[in-house]
């Protein structure tokens, strides 16, 4: 993709975010860009448009903002997350072979076995987490490797740069689905992997405005299938969404900095109080990959786990009572967020199969915002107490 030839090749990532992906301005010199309000576009334009299902100077901008933040060469923005998992999953055929991570977002899951499985293709999940799983890959040679890192709900951390490197020595295409991350603290494409997704609706956004997902890679193959699945099978974005996402990302590092620093805080509280039986958060030095997390992100971003011992009507009882952190699936916008996932968020998972991942009845989730920290403190220590 290109880059915008007035951005220092050299620019850090908070510049980088701001101001590439910004070519709209030199015809009229608005500072920020117009929203493309059109379905079609007059043929033989300079910018090769033709009709917003297959793009539009707005999925351009944003586009190009990605593939920069990401250390990528492409990047294809979506309507959703799930339409980017769909891209991808369509550039697979019958017969093809994936070995997903056992512990991936619920609707990964729901997608893979109820639609792809009608495709016959065939999905192995694996706790990627231990190596000794790796030969299986090796073994097996699957099409795609699927890695959420850290993963949805539980947090944990994969190594993406050891598990690439068995995929690649059977020519096997690694996807890191790098929403809970984010592009600030993870570069999956620099560990390794073929292919970085973001559920763009959550950290890339912010704001919890817009629907969104994206594709980010190096590879020419890869991208020419995405733009093709956007295309073919209607999963472009609105000009509007993709508008409000470039608006959302220029903040990224800002945001970022201060969700990491609510979580761990939060987080260590959390594991000093009595009575919490635990608390889970990758920069937390109890988590079990503790020492990875460090080594492949540059912060432990906003989510955090924890188990208060309660039962599922414990749990929902203590969610209700909790007034800043608002009861909502979804993550990574600037308020703060509770879920319980075995009713929300992996409810379409069998219960023996989320027991089995670790998605007990008591877990509760929290999207740590960006409010003040002692705001959310008192909120959690009130509806504990109570
Ligand atoms: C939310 C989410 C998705 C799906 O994204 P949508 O934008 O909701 O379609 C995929 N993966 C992860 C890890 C998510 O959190």
């Amino acid at each position: 993709m290109k880059q915008d030839p007035t951005v220092p090749s050299e620019a850090r990532f908070e510049t980088r975010a701001i101001h590439v992906g910004q070519d709209y301005r030199s015809e009229t010199g608005a500072v920020v860009p117009p929203i493309y309000m059109t379905s079609t576009f007059e043929t033989g334009n300079p910018g090769n448009f033709d009709y917003t299902r297959s793009g539009s100077p707005n999925f351009r901008n944003l586009q190009t903002t990605l593939a920069s933040l990401e250390n990528a060469q492409h990047c294809t923005v979506f309507a959703s997350g799930v339409s980017a998992i769909t891209a991808i999953a369509f550039g697979l055929k019958a017969g093809d072979t994936i070995i997903s991570e056992q512990n991936i977002y619920g609707c990964t899951y729901r997608l893979f076995e109820r639609v792809l499985r009608k495709f016959d293709v065939h999905i192995k999940y694996v706790n990627l987490a231990n190596p000794a799983n790796y030969p299986l890959i090796a073994q097996i040679k699957p099409a795609l490797v699927w890695l959420e890192s850290p993963t949805n709900p539980l947090l944990k951390i994969l190594d993406i740069k050891a598990i690439s490197d068995v995929a690649h020595s059977v020519g096997t295409t690694v996807v890191v689905d790098n929403t809970f991350a984010s592009s600030l603290l993870q570069k999956p494409l620099d560990l390794g992997a073929d292919l970085s997704l973001l559920s763009t609706t959550k950290y890339t956004n912010g704001h919890s405005d817009a629907l969104g997902g994206a594709v980010c890679s190096n590879s020419d193959e890869w991208q020419e299938k995405m733009i093709f699945s956007q295309k073919a099978l209607g999963l472009q974005p609105s000009p509007f969404d993709t508008w409000l996402t470039s608006r959302g990302v220029k903040t990224e590092v800002l945001r970022m900095e201060r969700h990491c620093a609510n979580a761990l805080d939060v987080a260590q509280r959390l594991e000093a109080r009595k009575g919490v039986v635990s608390v889970r958060y990758p920069f937390l030095g109890s988590h079990p990959q503790y020492e990875l997390a460090k080594k492949q992100m540059t912060g432990g971003s906003g989510m955090l786990l924890a188990d208060f011992g309660h039962t599922q009507d414990e749990a929902l009882a203590f969610i209700r009572r909790l007034r800043l952190f608002t009861q909502a699936e979804s993550l990574g916008g600037i308020e703060s967020l509770v879920c319980h996932p075995a009713t929300m968020t992996h409810a379409s998972i069998p219960r023996d199969i989320r027991l089995e991942a670790g998605v007990t009845d008591g877990l509760i989730r929290f999207s740590v915002g960006i409010e003040h920290v002692e705001d959310l403190w008192t909120d959690i220590e009130n509806a504990l107490n109570a």
